[in-house]
């Protein structure tokens, strides 16, 4: 089967044409700039990227752009629009609607939209994606996988705030956890490497890229995870701050006489490492400025990877135990230091990080820890265009 795999955001979206039988990729690209101007990439496997400049005022026009460079005569991956079997989109927010990737149909899509509020700059977006594919490929079913999903286990204690109940009654306010379909993937392909049962394991998932979270799976059910009501929540990210203080937003709101739209700006924005840096969201920059001295680069990169710490042991307590730890995601995947820095908090644990290992493992699967770590420590690639596919085959098959 041939699944596309779409996600839409506000002014982007991503694609990937899969072959799910031999779950490789046959072609891969996006379109940016939706509304503004346009670009779109597309690479088929095996060639060279194509960068183009179209006009796409709207995602269905980039949707078909998209569609025509996959039968494009010369650099096409296919040769007709029917060999796409089936369309597999990614879904942010699926509130407590939904516990597992469903078909999209009328009725599903109505109740995906009862999630906007929850995610009003991902959510609507979703769904104008959605919207676009099913008009330019009706015939063709289409699966939404929810970032929100895998997290549906987790128990009350776990997702239940400090506030007053007729909050989550009236309004659904509780956490909800993001990344699911990263964490899914790679805690199975934990059990997987580990070589044992993954309903008999407690793994911690560490997803480290501009965006970052981590995840407690406790016998293959997600128990808790760092990100909250929204992806602001838990970890210091790119842009955003994780946990603080929340009357913090009112101190700076009268400080700089700034709005509250303006202080969940600066939050989800001009904070996390970008802010406490003043350098760059992105870790490379950081990890190229510390290493010349710069001190609030050492600092963002030290708070980052303390707070990630202090999640671990928390979910360590929360699981009353872990046998395994993994990263992954752009930093999880490819930085020993930071990797390093994190696993340092955990000799009472037992755990033993092998240094070769470690500054080995870059973007492929690896033990990083040492044969006598009393747990064991991996850096595992995530792939959630491949997990969207197989969501989307065991639907639609
Ligand atoms: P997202 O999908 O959320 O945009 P990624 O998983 O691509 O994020 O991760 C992006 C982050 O990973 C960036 O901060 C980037 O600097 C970092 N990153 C990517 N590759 C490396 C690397 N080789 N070494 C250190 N950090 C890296």
């Amino acid at each position: 089967m041939n699944v596309l795999v779409i996600n839409c955001g506000s002014s982007s979206l991503k694609y990937q044409l899969i072959n799910s039988d031999t779950e490789t990729v046959i072609a891969k690209g996006l379109c940016e700039r939706i509304g503004i101007d346009g670009r779109l990439t597309y690479q088929k496997a095996g060639l060279d990227k194509e960068v183009t400049e179209a006009a796409m005022p709207t995602h269905k026009q980039a949707i078909q752009l998209v569609l025509d460079a996959l039968v494009n005569e010369k650099t096409g991956a296919i040769k007709s629009l029917s060999e796409i079997d089936a369309v597999g989109h990614r879904v942010v927010h699926g509130g407590e609607k939904f516990a597992s990737s469903t078909l999209l149909t009328d009725e599903v899509l109505k109740v995906v939209e009862e999630c906007n509020d929850l995610a009003p700059l991902h959510n609507p977006a979703n769904l104008i994606g959605i919207r676009a594919c099913q008009e330019l490929m009706p015939n063709v079913p289409m699966v939404g996988v929810f970032d929100t999903a895998f997290h549906q286990t987790m128990p009350d204690v776990a997702y239940m705030y400090g506030l007053p109940y007729e909050y989550y009654e009236k309004y659904k306010i509780r956490r909800y956890g993001f990344h699911g379909t990263s964490h899914s993937f790679v805690s199975k392909r934990v059990a997987e490497l580990v070589g044992r049962p993954y309903e008999d394991m407690k793994i911690i998932v560490c997803h480290l890229g501009n965006g970052a979270s981590v995840c407690a799976v406790d016998h293959g059910k997600s128990v808790d995870t760092s990100m909250g009501l929204t992806p602001l929540e838990g970890l210091i990210m790119g842009t955003r701050s994780g946990d603080i203080d929340p009357s913090i937003i009112e101190f700076i709101a009268q400080k700089e006489n700034l709005s509250l739209a303006e202080v969940m700006n600066v939050l989800n924005k001009k904070s996390g490492i970008a802010g406490m840096s003043e350098v760059s969201s992105d870790f490379r920059d950081l990890l190229a400025a510390s290493r010349e001295g710069n001190e609030k680069a050492r600092l963002a990169i030290d708070a980052f990877a303390y707070r990630v710490a202090k999640y671990i042991g928390a979910y360590t307590a929360a699981m009353n135990g872990v046998d395994a730890i993994a990263f992954t995601a752009g930093l999880g995947e490819n930085n020993a230091m930071v990797r390093g820095k994190i696993l340092s908090h955990f000799g009472y644990l037992g755990v033993k990080v092998d240094d070769a290992r470690n500054e080995k493992a870059a973007g492929v699967e690896s033990v990083i820890s040492a044969d006598d770590s009393k747990v064991i420590c991996l850096a595992v690639p995530t792939n959630e265009e491949l997990a969207i596919c197989r969501e989307t085959v065991a639907l639609v098959k």
